[in-house]
């Protein structure tokens, strides 16, 4: 099932302190996670600023770090 990236953006705007920015990848990360899921990276930008920017940019492009783990399922 895919989620849908609005959506997913808009969640991750409402709440940027519980996710993290990945250094590596660009991914939007849940902050609880020591490494990205998505390329093993374990540098992040944790700026909550910085978070609801990328979230924002996700969301309007339509295609996202955040949605690519669905497609590759
Ligand atoms: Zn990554």
């Amino acid at each position: 099932m895919r989620r849908d990236c609005k959506e997913m953006a808009t969640t991750v705007a409402n709440d940027p302190g519980s996710y993290k920015i990945c250094q590596v990848c660009g991914a939007i990360v849940d902050k609880a996670a020591d490494t990205c899921p998505d390329c093993s990276g374990y540098r992040f930008d944790e700026d909550t600023d910085n978070v609801v920017g990328r979230a924002l940019l996700l969301g309007a492009r339509g295609s996202s770090a955040i949605s690519h783990l669905d497609i590759m399922e």
